[in-house]
């Protein structure tokens, strides 16, 4: 029987809805679906290629795998005994060492659903922050300053905002190929008006850069000292918004007495671009009736990824370009779901519903809420320090979700050495081949696109329904059930009361609890549940219960999240990348993504047709750099860091600088003999957000 059932595309954060047509328990063809207000039918390479990545088993994880002892071979087990047993080593590490020595990895590609009982089973159950996420790696340099400028995570803006914009900064994104299909939307915009500019920061020049009106292609990482120029020369010529700076934000005194400094001739001299180009694009963002600013990895990525995030809302508060139609600081998530991970409170900085856990009163809500007492007021462990702490033997045991670290982690080298010393490793996966399902104690097969059910929030805060259209594989189970399993049992061994806290039995039932979490806070969805999303079609929050929509845009009052409603500038100072270069590693490496690849590759590698964009990684570098060094096009080179080291073909181009080469992030120990770029990659971390700079390393650069 054919059937066709509404979903999402599970890669990027546009979250373009699409139509899954099956037959006979087959994926056989996607649509994209044509009332989606993400993509309005359209779908990019990626999209259009997902059932071509879940119609063979092989690769697939179909039976629980569990080993005796670390020495051991894996050996298929049943789920309860597969359960029993992650339930018992967990419970056993709780009660020897504390709750603080296990940890939870989990993913921006879960469901809300999934993360919520991921969340609630840390935080709720184990009582410990230790539940951290790839979203780390993605958007927490952008959360951090949203909350820090507006007192609130999540963006201002929505996706009408790419057609209605007058002046587009693209700053640390390649959008063209990172989200392709609200690219298209934007080209669509300049197609019919011209006059729209496009300003493109960007230490490379890519094709979008190519296509732009006007590109800076600024030394990696100087971005704050451009913002930082920009503003001064705004001030300068007297191109503020004055009248909004007064009535809705603080702090601009602080930070107009900061750039007083950054005169625009020595913020391009830091930049290494021309100070007419700065004060161009100064002038075309500061004369905009409509700015907007799009920026991804480029500024997240970073050991100062906060302070760019924030430099660059200080050029919008300034000129006052938010909450207006077409304007505004538009961070584009990188993971289909990291807005609903950060939703649910899945990280190891934040509760449930955008609370915060050093609040007393924002844990006691939740206590409420969920029945239980003593939520840990410790701070959780994020990323690249839980890893450490595994590493140090703080942390025991670790499970780890639907996601890669030692493959998409900064200097994977510790990872290894993290999980090799780890007493008890899970991992959560759908395919077999990644580079962390060796390390599993135990393996628990996973679903994947496709198989379940469930919603995901995108880039512009709107939430879709996301439906199975065919059976899992084999003994393949959704995410949320297989946590609800290990969360039921591990109660019953923690408390001598009757288990209370995991009786889900749908994701559904998941879903309503989430929704009682938001009631009152700003990002409230009392007014959705699956029956309204499925009738009416995704929806932006917040939505309250007593609203009849979503909300477009935010903060078009001019009142913010702030205690007192006002936005705050911050006066950023520019600091330069975490390792610079010097004689030994003379060259700038800056990694990025390719179109037809997503992250580390375990759906994207099974299709064949997606290679042809680029069928194997690259180094690139610049035709002088490579000349003197008697490079060829192709030739195997040895790039290596102060912590490691890979070999990649070397492609010449005249699209980076003299001294940078770049690297996609995709390929790994499945397609290489080495890791990936993260062999070589640095573990420094933002101070506010905990983000790694996984786009800067020093590294020289030999013939293999
Ligand atoms: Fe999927 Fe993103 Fe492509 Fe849309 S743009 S089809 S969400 S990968």
């Amino acid at each position: 029987m054919k059937t066709v059932t509404r979903s999402t595309c599970c890669y990027c954060g546009v979250g373009c809805g699409v139509l899954v047509e099956a037959e006979d328990g087959r994926i056989t063809g996607i649509q994209g679906d044509p009332e989606h207000p993400a993509n309005y039918g359209r779908l990019c390479t990626k999209g259009r290629s997902l059932p071509l990545t879940v119609q063979s088993v092989t690769g697939r994880l179909l039976r629980p795998e569990v080993r005796a002892t670390r020495d051991a071979k894996r050996e298929p087990a049943d789920w309860s005994s597969a359960l029993d047993l992650v339930a018992e080593r967990f419970a056993q590490v709780i009660e020897r060492h504390g709750p603080d020595a296990v940890a939870f990895y989990v993913s921006g590609q879960l469901l809300t659903e999934d993360y919520y009982v991921f969340n609630k089973l840390a935080k709720g159950l184990v009582k410990t922050n230790n539940i951290d996420t790839n979203s780390r790696l993605c958007m927490s340099s952008a959360v951090t300053a949203y909350k820090k400028a507006f007192g609130a995570d999540g963006p201002p803006t929505c996706y009408e905002d790419l057609e209605l914009a007058q002046t587009v900064l693209f700053a640390g994104s390649n959008m063209a190929y990172a989200h392709p299909v609200l690219f298209r939307r934007l080209e669509e915009a300049k197609a019919k008006h011209p006059d729209i500019r496009w300003i493109v920061v960007d230490p490379r020049r890519t094709d979008m850069a190519a296509m732009a009106d006007l590109h800076l292609a600024i030394q990696p990482g100087t971005d704050v000292a451009l913002f930082n120029g920009m503003l001064h020369h705004l001030i300068w010529e007297g191109m503020l918004d004055r009248a909004y700076i007064d009535a809705h934000t603080e702090g601009f005194d602080a930070l107009k007495a900061l750039v007083r400094e950054y005169t625009p001739r020595m913020a391009a001299e830091i930049c290494g671009i021309e100070e007419r180009a700065l004060l161009q694009a100064a002038e075309w963002f500061g004369a905009s009736p409509a700015a907007l600013s799009l920026y991804c990895m480029g500024l997240n990525q970073s050991s100062h990824g906060t302070d760019k995030n924030l430099a660059l809302i200080n050029l919008h508060l300034a000129t006052g370009q938010v909450g207006r139609p077409g304007a505004g600081p538009f961070s584009l998530t990188g993971q289909p779901n990291a807005m609903g991970g950060r939703e649910v409170g899945g990280m190891a900085t934040m509760l449930a519903a955008h609370r915060d856990i050093g609040n007393a009163g924002h844990r006691a809500e939740v206590e409420a809420l969920w029945g239980v007492e003593g939520l840990s007021d410790r701070p959780g462990l994020p990323a690249v320090e839980m890893f450490d702490a595994v590493r140090s033997g703080k942390i025991k045991a670790i499970w780890i979700a639907c996601t890669n670290p030692v493959h998409s982690m900064p200097d994977i080298v510790r990872v290894r050495e993290a999980l090799a010393t780890a007493e008890f490793v899970v991992v959560q996966e759908a395919f077999a081949q990644t580079d962390t399902v060796p390390y599993a104690d135990v393996l628990l097969p996973a679903a994947s696109w496709g198989e379940k059910s469930g919603t995901v929030t995108n880039s512009e805060r709107r939430i879709s329904r996301v439906q199975a259209a065919v059976d899992a594989p084999g003994e393949a189970k959704p995410d949320w059930w297989i946590v609800n399993e290990v969360a039921r049992r591990i109660e019953a061994k923690l408390s001598s009361q009757t288990p209370t806290l995991f009786g889900f039995d749908t994701p559904q039932a998941v879903f309503d609890e989430h929704r009682r979490l938001t009631a009152g806070r700003d990002l409230d969805i009392g007014g959705l549940s699956y029956a309204k999303l499925e009738t009416d079609g995704p929806q932006q929050w917040p939505f309250a219960a007593d609203a009849v929509q979503g909300q477009a845009r935010r903060y078009t009052d001019g009142v913010f999240a702030t205690a007192d409603g006002r936005a705050r500038f911050h006066a950023t100072r520019y600091l330069p990348v975490a390792e610079p270069v010097d004689a030994r590693y003379p060259f700038r490496l800056v990694t990025g993504r390719l179109r037809d690849q997503w992250h580390g590759m375990s759906r994207t590698g099974r299709v064949g047709a997606l290679f042809a964009h680029a069928p194997e990684p690259a180094l690139t570098m610049h035709r002088a750099d490579a000349t003197r060094r008697g490079f060829k096009d192709g030739d195997l080179l040895t790039i290596a860091s102060r912590r490691g080291s890979l070999v990649l073909p070397v492609q010449i181009s005249d699209d980076v600088a003299s001294g940078t080469v770049f690297a996609p992030m995709h390929w790994n120990g499945q397609f290489l003999n080495s890791g990936g770029i993260n062999e070589t990659t640095v573990p420094a971390v933002d101070p506010h957000s905990a983000q790694p700079e996984l786009k800067h390393a020093a590294v020289r650069v030999q013939a293999a």
